[in-house]
């Protein structure tokens, strides 16, 4: 059955909404395929505005190996903002994908990404818009999967009542199995019908179906047990981890916004996991390990993005650029390749070092020299031996004077507050430091035009983290030790003027540490703020932590028995029956440590310390040199 577009019910709507562009579709690289030639149908989802979604390469990369996928098809749907949210409810319009709109629960699956725990209210207004029950055990034949990625998915539990289904770790390989598992029962006439279809998912040990476990309470609100509730159901379900990076150089085609977006540029992710070890830091853990892209692919990529785009800045992404074990040949040979060209290649990177300036150097021969950014992190020593972030006020200093030195104006430093084991000192060691910054700059150029930006953000302890035992400092102190440094920064006569601060208050934390340290008890205030009117709450225009408070009231849930209470040793956490591959014992004695302040080697270069990661997963660190070369640029 030909499933007809939306379009000219949704085109009477367009003129009275912000930002229409963002609802149209069309972007160069975008496909549309036919509907009846396909037998599995993706609608992908990032559950936020279309300027945020459009450039996630989570989506842009699974969008592409679906649609190169014969007989499958995967289409774009984005969060609509309130303004046209009213409209397609007064109208009867349904949630749409902007490729060919095509109403999302026409789709076999509707696939969300999560970066951040904060999109969770605006997936369910795409399933209330979309006509998809909210909850999953109230959906039929005729609706879609619901299945959730991305770094939040690692525990799903605040939402596993609005899930079909969840996947752990890189999607390549598991959406192209996931695909293959749909169009076999669907070719042999749907068996069992939808609960057979998630039988058959959770039952390969890759795809995690909430309603076949059961959560077990103590009765002081602990959580006793996790089982599955089928036989055959495994009682864990394991990550998914690509090893070769070159066998997947997606994507090949980006995407081209039509509308303004956060990042307007060609990103090519070079390595995949970080090793450094940061207790505080999710996304190193979850994606280990170290997993690199060859320089031969990463010039290939490059080449071909910018071909297929026209995009005239390239960014090298991954959670520690300069950490790639080419990178001097990589940053050289692009810098070369492109000096005099309008392509300009940026280089997202946090390491506290020299090369790190060199790097920025080769990258900025076609570009300004806007600002260099360095996450120390912790402001005291102490503090960054807790977080394992090995850095020394010393090599601090001398890094950020040779990028003064080097004509670079402008640094910004970027810190936590709210850390394990913090204290007001810690928080305050922040100013002395960027004073001593500005200080140890002006001696060094005999120039006072030199500035340094202090940015903080508020420490939220993630699951599969060392500090997934960890009490959440409350608000109230982390707001107080803000306003303290604020303070020291602003009545410095010396230096203050040359130091920029930015911060925010420590309440959106308190509700990000809810919903990432959650259990399926938390669902329901997930529910009664969004039914209260709560969307894209990752807008601090948008966000209200008064609406998060009361919702939580009247769900019966305390939130700091969520957030601020430091968890014990033997303690079910929601997300124990989800593997990420690391050991638990290794966890706790890594969070043991990080109260002693002993720090960890990165395993890339030291000998491996045991996280669990490879044994587990069956993989290995994967570094160069590879000894390739950038090969020469293709004669068009
Ligand atoms: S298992 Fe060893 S080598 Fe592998 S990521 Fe963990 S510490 Fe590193």
């Amino acid at each position: 059955m030909p499933v007809e577009s939306i379009f000219h019910r949704l085109e009477a709507l367009l003129p009275k909404v912000q930002k229409p562009i963002q609802y149209v579709g069309g972007e160069l690289n975008s496909t549309v395929k036919d509907w009846d030639s396909a037998d599995v149908r993706w609608a992908l989802m990032y559950p936020d505005a279309y300027e945020v979604g459009l450039p996630n390469q989570g989506v842009a990369i699974l969008y592409e190996i679906l649609n190169e996928l014969p007989g499958t098809l995967a289409e774009r749907t984005y969060a609509v903002w309130p303004d046209l949210e009213a409209l397609m409810r007064a109208e009867g319009v349904p949630q749409f994908t902007v490729d060919a709109h095509r109403p999302v629960r026409a789709f076999d699956v509707l696939g969300l990404s999560f970066s951040t725990e904060l999109g969770y209210t605006n997936m369910l207004t795409a399933l209330d818009l979309a006509g998809i029950p909210l909850l999953a055990v109230d959906r039929g034949e005729d609706d879609p999967i619901v299945l959730a990625g991305g770094h939040a998915a690692f525990n799903p539990e605040p939402i596993a009542d609005f899930l079909d289904a969840a996947v752990l770790g890189d999607g390549e390989q598991i959406s192209i199995a996931i695909s293959e598992v749909i169009r076999e029962w669907k070719a042999e006439g749907r068996p069992g019908g939808r609960d057979e279809l998630l039988m058959r998912l959770a039952e390969s040990g890759g795809v995690y179906v909430p309603k076949f476990y059961d959560v077990e309470y103590h009765d002081d609100g602990r959580i006793k047990r996790v089982a599955p509730n089928r036989a055959d159901v495994p009682w864990r379900v394991h990550k998914h981890t690509v090893m070769d990076l070159d066998e997947w150089p997606y994507p090949k085609k980006p995407l081209v916004p039509l509308a303004e977006t956060v990042h307007e540029r060609f990103s090519v992710e070079i390595f995949r996991g970080c090793t450094r070890g940061c207790r505080f830091c999710q996304a190193g853990m979850i994606t280990r390990p170290v997993r690199e892209r060859s320089i031969t692919t990463i010039g290939a990529m490059v080449e071909n993005g910018i071909k297929e785009s026209g995009f005239n800045e390239v960014g090298l992404l991954s959670l520690s650029s300069a950490d790639h074990s080419e990178i001097a040949d990589v940053a050289k040979g692009l810098a070369d390749r492109y000096e005099g060209t309008n392509t300009s290649l940026s280089l997202p990177s946090t390491r506290v070092d020299a090369f790190n300036i060199d790097l920025a150097n080769e990258f900025s021969r076609n570009g300004r020299r806007s600002g260099l950014t360095f996450a120390p992190e912790g402001g005291s020593e102490r503090m960054r031996k807790v977080i394992n972030k090995m850095v020394t006020e010393e090599d601090l200093i001398r890094t950020v004077t040779t990028a003064y030195s080097q004509g670079w104006r402008q640094v910004k430093l970027y810190f936590m507050c709210g850390l394990p084991t913090e204290t007001d000192e810690d928080v305050l060691g922040i100013a002395d430091l960027a004073k001593k910054v500005i200080k140890a700059g002006r001696e060094a150029t005999g120039s006072r035009d030199i500035r340094c930006t202090v940015s903080i953000g508020g420490f939220v302890p993630k699951p599969h983290t060392p500090f997934q035992w960890a009490g959440q400092t409350d608000a109230e102190t982390v707001d107080r030790r803000l306003k303290e440094l604020r303070d020291a920064l602003r009545n410095d006569r010396e230096y203050g003027r040359a130091i920029g601060y930015r911060y925010h208050d420590g309440k959106p934390s308190i509700v990000e540490g809810l919903l990432s340290r959650g259990d399926r008890r938390v669902g329901a205030v997930i529910r009664a703020v969004w039914e209260d009117g709560g969307r894209f709450d990752g807008w601090s225009e948008h966000f209200s932590y008064e609406r998060w408070m009361a919702a939580a009231e009247q769900a019966g849930v305390d939130v700091s028995w969520y957030t601020t209470r430091e968890r014990e040793e033997n303690e079910v956490l929601p997300w124990d029956h989800l593997d990420a591959g690391l050991d638990r014992e290794w966890l706790w004695q890594d969070w043991q440590e990080a109260v002693s302040g002993s720090e960890v080697e990165d395993c890339r270069w030291t000998p491996c310390y045991d996280c669990g990661v490879c044994p587990t997963m069956g993989t290995e660190i994967q570094i160069g040199p590879t000894g390739k070369k950038l090969l020469p640029l293709t004669v068009v």
